[in-house]
């Protein structure tokens, strides 16, 4: 987040700091809050913000970034090093909140703020896409609506701006006060309540009221009382209201809704008058998003012709970049939405993150001057490329190609895309990462189908920062220095390789756990450079096990032996992790195998043992409690005696996640993380508190009516006894939907609507009974995700969601949303 007006010693001044300055005139442009993720760190001030994790851990990591300006809490992080500005101050997100309602107050720009429950992003860019004509606009980046997101956001503003548009997000009880304090909106759009961070609050009347603390003083409020009943809004010092509804009397009262082809036509009341419009999508959460946006242009005065030609032609919003498997063995990162400096920051931070090829490609197109000068745009381009080493550039439109000088000189540069299409075979891409990072208008759609396998319609989606949160979760139950061990067996629950361990290396997780060797030597062939434990390490695979630095499980005395034999005679203490059963009866050393094994430790130089653990049979359930107990017990005696023939004290560790959830006091020096990353814990009603990571989609191939008594496919076991309409959808048994889903047991979304399967389920299609329900050819249809569970899911046909995940068969393109 740029900004270039204040020196550290009048930062220091606004947020009040004790400081110790060696350079006090050095002038502060960004904001950092990431250790990782930083560019341009001689002009960055870097926040030690305690969440999570506490910041201060992060300063060293800063500190060998570059960066020289820190604002922390505590003592003892940065008085090691002589070239640091530092500034102490009681609490760092406070001071960052601080700052950042300073700079607000210096500008008196229109602001816009957004809260909801959903739709705060897609309101926020469609407002964009429709105002940025007459206004030059300054807005939240992504989904930047936290505590630490909106003064990132705030920070952005220039005196070139003159309307800002924020949003703001919490999920506890007050949280939003200092929001508030830093957006000071004038106008005030409430988009939605769901039942989303419930949890947080006392009722729900509660977290509207918390919400509604963001437009405490704003001029316009723009709602629909239908979200807020049961409050008095009378009461809220807000000057003027616009109401919008499609159901009652409000200012906007939308009375009719019609779906035409990719379409919705869209007519009201207003003003005594009638007005209409159309809008390029039909799904019910842009309908009604856009209805928000008509009701703030309305109520901003704009007259509705103009209105309705600039939302007939709104586009849509993908925020999240994606990865996904590109021609030539390429990795493609598609991020065609945004062009401006601080996505592109992410999104090379996403690139960097990538380990599978040692080549990274940037194909950049011309930016958004966001009220700059072109020429400071570009010049900051190349310095963020210089700080994230992104690789080759390759330039796509006039005005980039123009500052050709400030970039590297082995960079390629095309007035268009079609340019660059046509040199394709020359430029031979592959075996490389590439990043596609332009606005559609250039094309960059074209360019990405041609860069990327033929997706086939049937795609699982994995949302890569839901797994992030999952992992935050439980690393927040943890009490300081226990490790994380990753587990990415079975394809990471089924949803990917490097994809999930590149991931958990850059967020700093200890470890990481296969089943087969295989696993492992395909994570070292992509990159990964984590220790990795192999949990059935077969006797064949021994020597792959040597030569890529793998850590065999072991767990009997004949693996042990087997094993040293197999060791070259040149190594000495080889990582191994002993595994005790202590009750489960799977894998493992039992307490009469003791002996045998101490003998073997004994003086044994060849192998060093880094861990010792064992796996609890019944970590989710009350019930097991007693059982627990005496596993944990168990698995104590047999390490304290082990201890007695070792060197060093191994690394302990017994919780997998519902373990982490219910015994808190068994975490020892390591837990296992598995299924809780991937969004679910037995242990946790409904998986309370964590993120859906998977989505599965497929779409409709044929539409077809049916008469009473007519069947439908195999053994003609399905009927629709009044006859009806069904859709054959392109999932079946081979892409890992369960033939135990046939015959009505399983259903899918389509069109929101829950469709149950006709018939058993074939192959590589199923059919849905759709009748009354409105679809068409190539409609997507969701087999899971987060409304229709893979819980529901596992219920329906008596599994486990492990299950349900793992079967999603590899003939399932993975796509991975980032961002
Ligand atoms: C799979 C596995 C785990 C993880 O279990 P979850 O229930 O998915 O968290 C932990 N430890 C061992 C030994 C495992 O095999």
């Amino acid at each position: 987040m740029d900004n270039e007006t204040y020196s550290i010693a009048q930062v220091a001044k606004i947020m009040n700091a004790k400081a110790v300055l060696v350079n006090p005139e050095l002038k502060i442009k960004k904001l950092l809050t990431d250790s990782r993720t930083i560019a341009a760190p001689d002009e960055g001030l870097f926040f030690a913000v305690k969440a999570q994790r506490n910041g201060h851990d992060f300063i060293d990591g800063a500190y060998q970034n570059g960066v020289r300006n820190f604002v922390v809490s505590e003592k003892g992080f940065t008085e090691k090093y002589a070239d640091v500005n530092v500034l102490f101050v009681p609490n760092v997100l406070a001071a960052l909140q601080h700052l950042a309602q300073y700079h607000r107050s210096r500008f008196n720009l229109k602001t816009i703020g957004i809260t909801g429950s959903t739709g705060k992003s897609m309101v926020k860019e469609w407002l964009y896409q429709l105002l940025a004509t007459d206004y030059n606009i300054v807005r939240s980046p992504k989904s930047y609506n936290s505590q630490i997101g909106v003064p990132l956001s705030v920070w952005q503003i220039t005196e070139n701006h003159n309307l800002g548009i924020f949003e703001a997000g919490i999920s506890t009880a007050n949280e939003m006060q200092a929001l508030h304090d830093m957006i000071k909106p004038d106008i005030g759009i409430l988009t939605n309540i769901g039942t989303q961070h419930d949890e947080g609050f006392d009722n729900r009347t509660e977290k509207i009221k918390e919400k509604l603390k963001l437009f405490e003083n704003a001029k316009l409020l723009i709602y629909n009382p239908g979200y807020v009943k049961g409050i008095d809004m009378e009461n809220l010092s807000i000057e003027q209201s616009f109401t919008w509804s499609t159901e009652n009397a409000a200012d906007l009262q939308v009375f009719e809704r019609l779906n035409k082809n990719e379409t919705t036509y869209l007519k009201a009341h207003y003003k005594s008058k009638q007005i209409e419009l159309t809008i390029p999508f039909t799904d019910s959460a842009s309908v009604e998003n856009a209805i928000i946006c008509w009701a703030v242009l309305l109520a901003l005065g704009y007259e509705n012709t103009l209105i309705s030609e600039r939302l007939t032609r709104l586009s849509p919003v993908v925020l999240q970049l994606q990865l996904l498997n590109g021609i030539n063995q390429c990795s493609i990162i598609h991020d065609h939405y945004s062009t401006d400096i601080s996505s592109l920051a992410i999104a090379l931070d996403f690139l960097n993150q990538q380990n599978q090829h040692n080549r990274k490609t940037l194909i950049l197109s011309d930016l958004n001057p966001e009220g700059k000068e072109t020429a400071q745009v570009y010049q900051e381009v190349a310095t963020l490329l210089k700080h994230k080493h992104a690789g080759r550039l390759i330039g796509i439109g006039p005005e980039i190609s123009s500052f050709a000088n400030l970039f590297d000189k082995s960079s390629l540069y095309f007035e268009t895309i079609e340019e660059l299409i046509a040199k394709l075979p020359e430029i031979n891409f592959n075996n490389e990462t590439i990043l596609l990072k332009g606005q559609d208008r250039f094309g960059f759609a074209a360019l990405g189908k041609l860069l990327t396998q033929k997706v086939h319609d049937t795609v699982l989606e994995i949302n890569l920062n839901a797994l992030v949160k999952n992992l935050q979760f439980y690393r927040a139950q943890l009490k300081p220095g226990v490790k994380t061990m990753a587990m990415v067996k079975a394809f990471s629950y089924g949803s990917g390789s490097f994809e999930i361990a590149n991931l958990l290396q850059y967020h700093k997780v200890d470890y990481l756990a296969v089943a087969y060797a295989d696993e492992g030597i395909a994570l070292r062939k992509a990159g990964i450079t984590l220790p990795i434990m192999v949990m059935s390490p077969e006797v064949s695979a021994f020597e792959a096990i040597v030569k890529y630095n793998l850590e065999p499980e072991i767990y009997s005395t004949e693996v042990l032996t087997d094993f040293i034999k197999a060791l070259p005679a040149n190594v000495q203490h080889f990582p191994i992790h002993i595994k005790v059963d202590t009750g489960m009866h799977r894998l493992g050393f039992e307490q009469q195998d003791l002996k045998s094994l101490m003998q073997i430790l004994t003086h044994n130089h060849k192998i060093k043992v880094v861990s010792v653990f064992t796996h609890l049979a019944g970590a989710d359930e009350t019930l097991h409690d007693d059982f627990t107990q005496m596993q944990v017990q168990k698995y104590l005696a047999f390490y304290h005696e082990l201890l007695t023939v070792l060197p060093d004290q191994p690394i302990r560790h017994v919780l997998n996640t519902s373990g982490i959830s219910r015994h808190a006091n068994t975490q020892f020096d390591m837990v296992r993380i598995g299924i809780g990353m991937y969004g679910f814990d037995a242990a946790l009603p409904k998986s309370k508190g964590l993120e859906t990571v998977a989505c599965l989609k497929t779409t409709i191939s044929q539409i077809k009516a049916l008469k009473a008594g007519e069947t439908v496919g195999y053994s003609r076991r399905g009927v629709l006894s009044h006859g009806g309409k069904i859709a054959t959808v392109k999932i079946g048994y081979a892409d890992g939907y369960n033939r135990n889903f046939g015959n009505g047991t399983g259903k899918m979304l389509v069109n929101g609507h829950l469709s149950p399967t006709v018939g058993s389920i074939c192959m590589d299609m199923c059919m849905l009974d759709i009748t009354g329900i409105e679809a068409k050819v190539g409609d997507e249809v969701i087999v899971f995700n987060h409304e229709h569970t893979i819980a529901d899911l596992a219920n329906a046909i008596e599994t486990i969601p492990y299950e349900i995940l793992t079967n999603v068969s590899q003939r399932v393109k993975r796509v991975y949303l980032y961002g």
